[in-house]
């Protein structure tokens, strides 16, 4: 095994990223093997998730079916989780979570996806990912997006509130 995959694994298991992976692992009863200095647990039950992989630490986890079947569709998958294992390395484990969530809605605004412009997918390599290339957006749009898509939630909390579905609202405001 290459010594930066060796100090990955070790930083990984020192920042607790790994030890929080396998314990997402255990608790979604994921089949567990090691490929390329990997530790994949395949076929685990993870509520929401709809990405072919997600990595925590060291630790891949590719739900409802086994990596086989996972890289029949995308043949660079473990290639690219690979990648974002050194990102929570080098993020020093949890930390990655915040600067993940924030690379993600900032390609949000841009567009409208939460992989296009994303710093760290950009790094694992989108082809690889099995991510489209898109179109960016300007910011101001997407900020017009993104304003949109809040006055929704709110007129749709509004209208579950007084019991009357958000289209109805919206009709009713003459929007
Ligand atoms: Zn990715």
């Amino acid at each position: 095994m290459d010594s930066t995959v060796v100090l990955r694994n070790i930083g990984n298991v020192a920042n607790l990223s790994t030890p929080l992976g396998l314990l997402v692992a255990i608790g979604g009863r994921g089949r567990f093997t090691v490929v390329d200095g990997l530790l994949v647990a395949e076929s685990v039950t993870l509520r929401g998730v709809t990405a072919s992989a997600m990595t925590i630490g060291s630790v891949v986890l590719v739900p409802r079916q086994t990596l086989a079947e996972a890289r029949a569709r995308i043949p660079g998958l473990l290639e690219h989780e690979g990648r974002h294992a050194h990102q929570w390395a080098y993020c020093l484990g949890l930390p990655f979570i915040a600067a993940y969530g924030v690379a993600t809605g900032w390609s949000w605004l841009r567009s409208g996806d939460r992989a296009t412009v994303n710093v760290f997918e950009m790094q694992a390599g989108l082809a690889l990912g099995g991510y489209p290339s898109r179109e960016t957006r300007p910011l101001g749009e997407g900020v017009r997006a993104l304003v949109a898509a809040a006055g929704a939630l709110v007129s749709g909390a509004g209208a579950r509130r007084s019991g009357r579905p958000a289209a109805a609202s919206a009709a009713d405001a003459g929007v």
